[in-house]
C-alpha cells in the first residue's frame, strides 16, 4: 500500500467499525449511512417504518454492493424499546462503534397557536432521542473505552425563523447536549460532536422545496446561493466518526453554505 492510501485509511477509513444511524430510511440519515458504508463501516439502518427500511436497505446495497447492512427498527422516543434493541444488538451482533443520532422531525405553526402535544412530540423526537439512544449506546462504548457519537442538530441552533420556534429550541438543546456528552464521556474515551446542517432538499423540507418563494429567499440569503445536497454532509460525518477527529470533542460543525455566519 502506498503512503497516500495508508494515510487515508489510517485517518479516515472505517473498515471494521459498526455504525448505527438513526432515522436512516430516507433523507440525510440515508445519505450518511451510505457514506459511512462507502468509507468501510458496517452500517445499521434505523427507523419506525419497516417497509421504508427494507427499501432503504435494497437501495444501499445497490449503491454500495460491498456494504454490510443490518436493520434495527425502533422508535427513538421509547426509552425502554431503545435500551432493549441496543442491548440485544450488542449481545448478538457485535459492538456499535459509531452512533449517528439523526432521527428528527419538523412541525410548523405560529408560536401563539403552536399545539402543546406537537411541542412535546418535537422534544421527544429531536432531543429525547439523543438522550435515549445516546445513553443506551454509550453504556457499551464506556465499557470498551472508545466510541464516536455524532448528533445532527441544525443551523437553527444559531438562527431562528418564524413558525418553527419549538424546533429551534430542540436543535439548540441537541447542540448543548452534545457538549454535555463530550464533557461527561471524554474521560471514558468517547468523542461526541454535532453537525449543524443548513437547508437540504429532503422529505422533511418537501413543502419548502415546493415553494418557489422560499427557494428564492434561500438563494438570496445563503452565500452559497443554493440548497445543500445530502451527500455534502458525508465528509463531516466520516471525519467525526474516524481517527482523524480523535481530539475533536464537543464541537458543532456547521455545514450550511455560510448562512450561519453572514447577515
Ligand atoms: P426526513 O423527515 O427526511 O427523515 C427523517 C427520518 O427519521 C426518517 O427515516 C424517519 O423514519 C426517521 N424518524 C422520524 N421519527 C422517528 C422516530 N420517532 N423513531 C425512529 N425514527 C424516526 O428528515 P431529514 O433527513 O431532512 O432530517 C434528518 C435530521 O436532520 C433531522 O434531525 C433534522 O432535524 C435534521 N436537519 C435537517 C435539515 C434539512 O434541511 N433537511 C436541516 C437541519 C437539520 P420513520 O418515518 O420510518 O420513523
Amino acid at each position: 500500500m502506498d503512503h497516500h492510501t495508508e494515510f487515508l485509511n489510517r485517518s479516515f477509513g472505517l473498515t471494521g467499525r459498526c455504525a448505527l444511524v438513526t432515522g436512516s430510511s430516507q433523507g440525510i440519515g440515508y445519505a450518511l449511512a451510505l457514506g459511512l458504508a462507502q468509507a468501510g463501516a458496517r452500517v445499521v439502518l434505523n427507523g419506525r417504518d419497516r417497509t421504508k427500511l427494507a427499501a432503504a436497505e435494497a437501495s444501499l446495497r445497490k449503491q454500495c454492493p460491498a456494504a454490510e447492512v443490518s436493520l434495527l427498527a425502533f422508535d427513538v422516543t421509547d426509552h425502554g424499546a431503545v435500551r432493549s434493541a441496543i442491548d440485544a444488538f450488542e449481545a448478538n451482533d457485535g459492538p456499535i462503534d459509531i452512533l449517528v443520532n439523526n432521527a428528527g422531525m419538523q412541525f410548523r405553526a405560529p408560536l401563539a397557536e403552536f399545539p402543546a402535544d406537537r411541542f412535546d412530540q418535537l422534544l421527544q423526537t429531536n432531543v429525547g432521542s439523543v438522550f435515549n439512544v445516546g445513553q443506551a449506546v454509550a453504556r457499551h462504548m464506556i465499557t470498551r473505552g472508545q466510541g464516536k457519537i455524532v448528533n445532527i442538530c441544525s443551523v437553527q441552533t444559531a438562527l431562528a425563523r418564524p413558525g418553527i420556534a419549538p424546533y429551534t429550541a430542540t436543535k439548540g438543546a441537541v447542540g448543548n447536549l452534545t457538549k454535555g456528552m463530550a464533557t461527561d464521556w471524554a474521560q471514558h474515551g468517547l468523542q461526541c460532536n454535532a453537525i449543524a446542517p443548513g437547508y437540504f432538499d429532503t422529505p422533511l423540507n418537501a413543502a419548502l422545496v415546493a415553494d418557489p418563494e422560499f427557494s428564492a429567499w434561500l438563494a438570496k440569503r445563503t452565500p452559497a446561493a443554493r440548497w445543500g445536497k445530502v451527500e455534502e454532509l458525508v465528509g463531516a460525518c466520516v471525519f467525526l466518526s474516524s481517527e482523524a477527529s480523535s481530539f475533536v470533542n464537543g464541537h458543532v460543525l456547521y455545514v450550511d453554505g455560510a448562512i450561519s455566519v453572514s447577515l
